[in-house]
């Protein structure tokens, strides 16, 4: 009779080390909605939860939408090392915290991050293996412009200034592994899961299949 080894479990976790998956775009590009989509789809992956300075929006949920603390207590993390990165966006400082990350990823977690290039680098330079970066893009500049344009209740001049800030973010695209236009939600919501799954199939990510492995090479008695 022909032994078999026993596959082990590969999309749960322990069986691989889990991922770091950024999600950057210009505002307007449809992020927000795509990290959502990602988030109630797939089980395995969970949002990183950032500290920041900046005051809660309304709706807004202290340790789910993110960790709303002091610019004291900001500065104190800072200092303690307690940031995988953190960068000062308009005006307010963001940043990652380090601890949970790191052991939920050799926990085999994943987690989604909705952060600018400046923090995408900065984490790639500390976890490159890691880290998968995806930019979205929006359709055409008129769309973008019809996205950014709100209610039709701002100043031209605040409309100009929300165009200049997206073309410096597309302006840094280039620092991205893969790039996907927006122009359907429903098929860049497909094509962000494709890049997902594949990402999660990386030799160097299955840590938990190296015993199976060897237990496959091993010569016949
Ligand atoms: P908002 O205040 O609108 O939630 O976010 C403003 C900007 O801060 C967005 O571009 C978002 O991507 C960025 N951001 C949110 N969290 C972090 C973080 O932890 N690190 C960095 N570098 N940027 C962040």
């Amino acid at each position: 009779m022909v032994q078999t080894a026993p596959v082990p479990e590969t999309a749960g976790k322990l069986a691989r080390r889990g991922l770091m998956f950024i999600l950057s775009s210009p505002s307007g590009a449809g992020k927000t909605t795509i990290a959502r989509m990602l988030l109630e789809a797939d089980p395995h992956i969970c949002n990183s939860v950032s500290c920041t300075t900046r005051p809660p929006r309304p709706g807004e949920v202290d340790g789910v939408d993110y960790h709303f603390v002091s610019p004291a207590q900001f500065e104190r993390m800072v200092e303690d090392g307690d940031f995988l990165e953190w960068a000062t966006v308009f005006g307010y400082s963001y940043g990652t915290p380090k601890a949970q990350v790191k052991a939920g990823l050799k926990d085999g977690q994943d987690y989604l991050f909705d952060i600018d290039w400046q923090g995408t680098q900065q984490l790639y330079q500390k976890l490159e293996r890691d880290v998968v970066r995806v930019f979205l893009l929006p359709p055409s500049i008129d769309e973008l412009r019809r996205r950014l344009t709100g209610r039709g209740t701002d100043s031209a001049e605040v409309i100009h200034g929300r165009m200049e800030r997206a073309r410096s973010e597309i302006s840094h695209w280039d620092g991205y592994d893969y790039v996907v236009v927006n122009d359907d939600i429903e098929s860049c919501f497909g094509q962000v899961t494709q890049i997902l799954h594949a990402e999660r199939l990386r030799r160097a990510r299955q840590t938990g299949l190296i015993g199976f492995v060897r237990e496959l090479m091993q010569p016949e008695a």
